[in-house]
């Protein structure tokens, strides 16, 4: 029985002590105050779990008019309610549990060590035997003498393996169909339009899904001696990916037609410009947005009169494809940007001179670039022109270069 005089005597110790400076004391003294303090600290928690659940099964709150023990405790002590909770969960754990009780009693565990215990063996499956949950229990209270509540939590995660690996195996098995039976029905891929000229791309994919998509991505995601962020090159991987699937003519018909995107341009005969482009969603596109799509084998353009007839809506004379194309790998090897390194089956065939500019679709006025890199020479701070040898080279922006000398790209050439 639990005298209260003798506890109310070790508090007042307790306040002569929490009085006294510590200052003057020698490193041996002061480290032995830091660990018996930290001591006594544990087993007055202990001595007021013991309280809480002898007020808990009490029914003390509830003859107080308290809605649970846990709102109780939280007036009576003046803590959080989360405090609270953990505090009366730990003490009914304590109760049904001894020999977690006598490690906290006895000083081995702290309080903390105690509740990640107790989360741990609750956590146990229901059909666990007693005396595996006691040797569960065991070698928590064994993790306690070396590890703090943060690491013991970790390897807790494993703690069904220690003792019933059979079981283990089979609550893994079960928790990782469920896990997969989730993902499965939830899996969901969105493009909303944000009606600002950007589109938010959100969903879920299962582990298998998430493999594929991060198999074809992350060779088009390394960094190719440019300053686009990751997520930056992530994004483009996804379109680079898309394109090429759209090249490979593999892709199921759309009923009937080939799938491509349809971009529409009105030309203005008289200024001999191209106007404001429109996609099939709706979605307009600047006249540099055009140029770019009318280089590219996967675009449509239509272009539209004055009057709104039709054009072109022809891709033979624009696109580099073919025996052209394969002339046009042999030349350049790859992208012809200074420094990347991305190949030719990544590369779009670009006009130097614009096809809507009257541009040939010539290998003389054609350079081989990734996707990245062409719309970096659309957007027109690089040049691109072709020298006297015969082959593209690239012009840097004057903040880059005053001189403007223009570059090639040695990784290609090596090769
Ligand atoms: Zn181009
Ligand atoms: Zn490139």
């Amino acid at each position: 029985m639990l005298d209260v005089d003798v506890l109310a005597q070790a508090r007042d110790l307790a306040a002569k002590c929490a009085d006294a400076g510590v200052w003057s004391l020698p490193d041996a003294d002061l480290l032995a105050v830091l660990d018996t303090a930290h001591a006594l600290e544990q087993l007055a928690a202990t001595v007021k779990l013991h309280a809480v659940r002898e007020v808990d099964a009490r029914g003390i709150p509830a003859s107080q008019h308290a809605t649970s023990a846990t709102v109780w405790l939280r007036h009576r002590l003046r803590v959080d309610v989360d405090v609270a909770r953990r505090s009366v969960e730990l003490a009914r754990e304590v109760e049904r549990r001894p020999g977690l009780d006598q490690a906290l009693a006895s000083g081995a565990v702290s309080v903390a060590q105690a509740q990640v215990v107790a989360t741990a063996i609750g956590k146990l499956p229901d059909r666990l035997t007693p005396d595996l949950v006691d040797a569960a229990e065991a070698v928590m209270l064994g993790w306690a003498q070396d590890f703090e509540p943060k690491a013991m939590r970790q390897l807790s995660t494993g703690l069904l393996a220690y003792v019933a690996p059979e079981l283990a195996d089979e609550t893994d098995r079960r928790a990782i169909e469920r896990d997969e039976k989730r993902a499965l029905q939830t899996r969901a891929f969105t493009l909303s339009n944000q009606g600002d000229g950007r589109y938010r791309v959100s969903g879920w994919l299962d582990a298998e899904a998430a493999a594929t998509v991060t198999a074809a991505l992350d060779p088009l995601c390394r960094p190719s001696g440019d300053e686009r962020t990751p997520t930056q090159r992530r994004a483009d991987a996804l379109v680079d990916v898309c394109e090429f699937a759209l090249g490979t003519e593999r892709l199921p018909d759309n009923g009937g037609d080939r799938p491509q995107v349809v971009v529409t341009v009105p030309f203005d005969v008289v200024r001999d410009e191209l106007g404001v482009g429109q996609l099939d969603s709706g979605d307009r596109l600047s006249p540099e947005q055009v140029r770019k799509l009318a280089c590219d084998a996967r675009i449509v353009p239509m272009v539209l009169g004055g009057d709104g007839q039709v054009l072109d809506v022809g891709q033979a004379r624009r696109l580099f494809t073919g025996p052209l194309r394969r002339a046009l790998v042999a030349r350049d090897g790859g992208c012809g940007f200074p420094g990347c390194d991305r190949p030719a089956r990544w590369c779009h065939g670009h006009h130097i001179k614009a096809w809507t500019a009257g541009g040939a679709t010539a290998l003389d006025n054609a350079a081989l670039l990734c996707g990245h890199h062409h719309r970096v020479i659309h957007q027109g701070e690089w040049e691109v022109r072709m020298a006297a040898d015969g082959r593209p080279e690239f012009i840097p922006p004057a903040y880059l270069d005053p001189e403007r000398r223009p570059r090639r790209n040695t990784f290609t050439l090596r090769r």
